[in-house]
């Protein structure tokens, strides 16, 4: 255990004990759920696209707890973005969890925190979950 690791666990920890906006969003226009049955992980992610903004970014869900703290991280850095550069956060975020050993690129804040789960092939799913249940609710057509 290195400093660095050590560091990593902090920021995974805080994102589980005090996760960020996490809960219902009445007005969504965009929300789509998504399942990991290997783990048994559920994420559901809720946005309230105004424009081409993410005015709002909420997410509900059960399972281990990388794949809440991803959620947590994920609605916490998406919020505010514009809707191409959370589809492009979700494609660097997904590239640097299936590459084993690159640097993380720019940008991804808290989510650097999550690279220890690259040694672990089955949890990178977990990890990846909420983001891969963005992209499927960006595609869903906007309730009106
Ligand atoms: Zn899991």
């Amino acid at each position: 255990m290195n400093l660095g690791e050590d560091l990593y666990r902090e920021v995974i920890l805080d994102h589980i004990s005090q996760p960020r906006n996490r809960g219902p969003l009445e007005c969504a226009s965009h929300k789509h759920e998504g399942l990991n049955p290997v783990c048994g992980d559920q994420v559901e992610i809720l946005l309230d696209i105004q424009g081409d903004t993410v005015a709002q970014a909420r997410f509900q869900g059960t399972g281990c707890s990388i794949s809440q703290a991803s959620a947590s991280m994920l609605a916490e850095q998406i919020q505010g973005l514009s809707v191409s550069a959370a589809r492009d956060l979700a494609e660097h975020f997904k590239t640097f969890m299936k590459s084993r050993e690159s640097e993380p690129p720019d940008g991804l804040g808290d989510l650097e925190a999550l690279a220890g789960v690259r040694k672990y092939p089955v949890r990178i799913k977990c990890a990846l979950l909420a983001w891969t249940t963005l992209l499927q609710a960006l595609e869903e057509t906007p309730n009106e």
